[in-house]
């Protein structure tokens, strides 16, 4: 177990105003506004401290509510229209109340975490459309979290990695005890609050196997491989009310040759709206042009695990290779369809028909990336809506795609004050949530990009400031 910044005192012994359970961006929001409040803080990161920072320091960017442009974005992105987002992609499945909630407390959280170590990128093009809604950070997500954990330290909050908790004294709705697994042993840790930022289950495959079945052995965690929901299932096991859909989760079709935990943004493939896609089969199984890919690559990851083998492959030609932001992996690479089947291991004569058939639907348009455009493939099953061009420039180009999980959706229900709640129904009073492991009150079902670090850092900032309210008001 390494640790930052040793209070004085047997740490054993020592009781703590508020645990935080986690070490990605919800924790590190709660446990500085905690400590801001003057509270005397823990953070337990079950990583090493060179893996520290969860799935939060994949991340690139994030969704924040504002009225005007500034430095880092081109133009409003008000109230309504971040609603109607929400709207759309959640197709409703939403508790209003917490999403109007987030929405509206994200109005500028740019600047909050700016004082707090973050720096952004100033608007560039490669980034998905999202210059006007999302802020960059400088550095990516794992220049933020470094970012914070200097700030924490600076703060004087404590942090022990290597500390992975496994049990929670929960007693009549009231934490009293945390127990964490570190150098070998157990170790019990008492605090007055505790506030659990623990992630997802993603990473935990035997548990997504009990919804997925033996699917999930060929899904790819695309983060890290410490989200294992090892403390969320003893929440649930405690008479945490849970909330979400086990199934639900922000999944994406990413490279096939990607490893098997924490590949990150790289292995993402974003070319699947300028080619077609077939299945082991050599079919095509959806309109792969529906909308812009930042409105659709979410859905693409629970697409190919319906594929028998959850495999499928994107197929492009040259007009389109520099369309796309390039993938860590090299495209496979043929002069021939025929070609292409033999190095995708599909059948040749079943790809030749496909792509045959979808090369005679293609109506002539005016082929534009940037809008949803005229090319429509329309008189074949599934159709293209757009950007349909006959594959027919060589060299081709294919890229084997898998599911790549990012994120579970299943997670402990809350209330505005990011209060965990039992269930029968009473708010647990020391009991806090914040990130993905609360992500399933507001996402029922869809994604919209950055929206998961919004999700953290207000409920992360909520949840510290409650418990610290909590703490503070308790007799000495
Ligand atoms: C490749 C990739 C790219 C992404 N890009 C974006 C993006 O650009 N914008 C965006 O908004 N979202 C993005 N996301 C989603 C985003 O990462 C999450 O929504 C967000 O990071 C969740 O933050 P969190 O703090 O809840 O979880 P995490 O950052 O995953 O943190 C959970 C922490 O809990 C720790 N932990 C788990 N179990 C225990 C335990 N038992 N004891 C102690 N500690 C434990 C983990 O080690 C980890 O530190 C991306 C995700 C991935 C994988």
């Amino acid at each position: 177990m390494s640790t930052d910044n040793n209070h004085p005192g047997s740490p054993s012994a020592k009781h703590f105003d508020i645990l935080v359970i986690g070490g990605g961006n919800a924790a590190l929001c709660a446990a500085m506004t905690a400590r801001e409040s003057g509270m005397d803080v823990l953070v337990l990161e079950s990583a090493p401290k060179e893996f520290r920072g969860g799935n939060s320091r994949h991340t690139r960017n994030l969704r924040y509510l504002h009225e005007k442009e500034n430095k880092y974005l081109t133009g409003p992105y008000p109230e309504n229209e971040f609603w109607d987002d929400l709207m759309r992609v959640t197709k409703g499945k939403t508790n209003e109340e917490l999403a109007r909630f987030i929405i509206r407390e994200s109005n500028d959280i740019g600047t909050w975490m700016e004082k707090h170590g973050c720096r952004f990128q100033p608007a560039m093009r490669g980034t998905l459309h999202l210059a006007r809604t999302n802020a960059f950070f400088l550095g990516g997500g794992k220049a933020l979290m470094n970012a914070y954990y200097a700030f924490a330290q600076h703060l004087g909050i404590k942090i022990e990695y290597d500390s992975e908790v496994v049990d929670l004294d929960i007693q009549y709705g009231r934490f009293l005890s945390a127990n964490v697994k570190q150098q070998g042993g157990i170790r019990k840790i008492h605090a007055k609050s505790v506030i659990v930022a623990s992630g997802g289950f993603q990473a935990n495959l035997a548990w997504l196997k009990e919804y997925w079945g033996d699917s999930a052995d060929n899904f790819i965690v695309r983060g890290t491989p410490y989200d294992k929901g090892k403390v969320l299932k003893v929440l649930l096991d405690n008479g945490v009310k849970s909330v979400g859909d086990p199934k639900q989760c922000h999944a994406v079709a990413i490279d096939a040759r990607a490893p098997k935990f924490d590949g990150g943004i790289v292995t993402r493939l974003d070319c699947v709206a300028f080619g077609i896609v077939v299945n082991n089969q050599a079919t095509r199984f959806y309109d792969e042009g529906e909308d812009f890919w930042p409105k659709r690559y979410a859905i693409w990851g629970r697409l190919v695990a319906d594929q028998p083998d959850q495999i499928a492959y994107s197929i492009i030609d040259s007009k389109s290779i520099d369309l796309f932001m390039p993938s860590v992996f090299p495209p496979v690479e043929a002069d021939s369809i025929e070609e292409m089947a033999e190095k995708l291991d599909l059948d040749s004569n079943g790809l030749n028909e496909t792509i045959n058939k979808f090369n005679k639907a293609c109506k002539p348009g005016s082929f534009d990336p940037g809008e949803l455009d005229d090319c429509k493939a329309l008189d074949i099953d599934p159709v293209k809506s757009h950007w349909a061009r006959p594959l027919d420039t060589p060299p081709f180009y294919g890229y084997p795609l898998k599911p790549g999980i990012t994120f579970t959706y299943l997670g402990v229900e809350v209330n505005k004050k990011a209060g965990i709640i039992m269930e029968n129904n009473q708010v647990a009073k020391n009991m806090f949530a914040a990130g993905e492991i609360m992500s399933g009150n507001i996402l029922g079902q869809g994604y919209m990009a950055g929206f998961g670090m919004t999700i953290g850092t207000v409920f992360g900032r909520t949840a510290g400031k409650e418990a610290a309210r909590y703490v503070s008001k308790l007799p000495e």
